[in-house]
């Protein structure tokens, strides 16, 4: 049980009330804080210290140097864990609006969520599918790996990229019971067989049809398949459509896929999702 007040990291960025003064130029972008990445600290009115409701973790790096970051709600020791993953191809941004309406919210008693906006910062930055080396990050995984072309280029074996190395290191660390990864532009819910209840509760939160999703000789080496062939939690593929508005994917889609994770893990309470 935590009582405390949960003090978030400190902004990254400075606001500049003194640029009419010439004090500081608004092209200047203060570098991050050496403790941006550390856990934040829970405030417990002057007693121990308590467990973090908050931490930021960089789980890796980019091929071309970005970090790959992680933000933690709620107490690392909650029974049930889950993990959102914002993107994974990067010129699929829906599901980054998503995680990062989600990472601003408060957590949620005996929960906890780990959000990640994308694991691939560097097709983030460029808009494209790929990785900076042209690889498929949702190709590169070790469940029925198989070689394929651009643009779907596997690697050169399985776990050949940084990005997703890092995030298969992450998973096994954590073990969530539920990952949701969020794509586009299909417009459905992937079926996840083991937990039936999960999908129907994501295709009802977030108005999207439960399909069998069907990718003729290419759906080799994904994360979903992976998680699931390894762990006992469930991944589960959700694809937005080409062009959700700003309003369903904060409004909607990121407090309904909270609400369907905790539906299906039967976590009852006051959980609310503020902000959003
Ligand atoms: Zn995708």
């Amino acid at each position: 049980m935590t009582r405390g007040r949960a003090v978030r990291a400190a902004p990254t960025a400075v606001a500049c009330t003194a640029l009419l003064l010439g004090a500081c130029s608004p092209d200047l972008t203060p570098a991050a804080p050496r403790n941006a990445e550390q856990p934040t600290i829970q405030s417990s009115g002057g007693g121990r210290p308590e467990e973090t409701l908050h931490e930021v973790r960089r789980i890796g790096t980019s091929l071309r140097g970005r970090p790959i970051r992680a933000y933690r709600l709620g107490g690392q020791r909650a029974a049930v864990r889950a993990v959102v993953l914002g993107s994974i191809h990067g010129d699929e941004r829906a599901g980054v609006a998503v995680a990062r309406a989600l990472k601003d919210g408060k957590p949620v008693p005996g929960f906890t969520l780990w959000v990640l906006p994308t694991i691939n910062p560097d097709g983030l930055a460029r808009g494209t599918r790929t990785n900076a080396r042209g690889v498929d990050l949702n190709r590169n995984w070790r469940h029925d790996w198989a070689p394929l072309a651009s643009p779907y280029y596997s690697g050169t074996r399985p776990f050949s990229e940084p990005e997703s190395r890092a995030f298969r290191d992450f998973l096994a660390r954590v073990r969530p019971r539920f990952v949701v990864s969020f794509h586009q532009p299909f417009a459905s819910v992937g079926l996840a067989g083991e937990r039936p209840g999960f999908t129907a509760r994501l295709s009802q939160e977030l108005d999207l049809r439960r399909k069998r999703l069907i990718c003729t000789g290419v759906c080799h080496g994904t994360m979903t398949d992976w998680y699931n062939s390894r762990f006992a939690g469930t991944a589960v593929t959700v694809e937005f459509g080409a062009h959700p508005s700003r309003r369903y994917l904060r409004g909607q889609a990121a407090p309904g896929t909270l609400r369907a994770i905790l539906g299906s893990a039967r976590v009852t309470g006051r959980a609310t999702l503020a902000g959003g």
